[in-house]
């Protein structure tokens, strides 16, 4: 029986889209509460009753939060054009390999908008 779980994790921290029109808001500087949303998926261990156990995804995780939470995302490498495109992406190719499982990566900078990146 295939499950999926999702882990929501926040961090603040500031940037700026440097391709866009200098007329354009995103263009200044600016910081968000960005929330991440890393799903697993994959078979519920029946004698476990869980597909694996939350705090893994959290260790998981962990690294890359301290890496982006209260930092200016452009000075990051490989987050010079900090979109959330880019940043679902950052995200994913640093955790794919710890996370086996990961089958989604949702990054949202504010309430109303958010990216969601499945790989490939
Ligand atoms: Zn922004």
């Amino acid at each position: 029986m295939k499950m999926e779980l999702r882990k929501t994790f926040q961090f603040e921290a500031a940037h700026l889209l440097p391709h866009l029109p200098k007329s354009h808001k995103c263009r200044r500087l600016h910081g968000h509460s960005f929330k991440v949303e890393i799903v697993v998926e994959g078979e519920c261990d029946p004698k476990l009753g869980w597909v694996m156990d939350y705090a893994d995804i959290s260790a998981a995780f962990k690294p890359l939060w301290a890496k982006l939470d209260h930092y200016y995302l452009n000075e990051i490498p490989g987050l010079e054009n900090p979109t959330s495109e880019v940043l679902a992406l950052w995200i994913w190719k640093k955790l794919k390999p710890k996370l086996p499982l990961l089958s989604e990566v949702v990054v949202a900078e504010t309430c109303q908008s958010r990216c969601v990146y499945r790989g490939e």
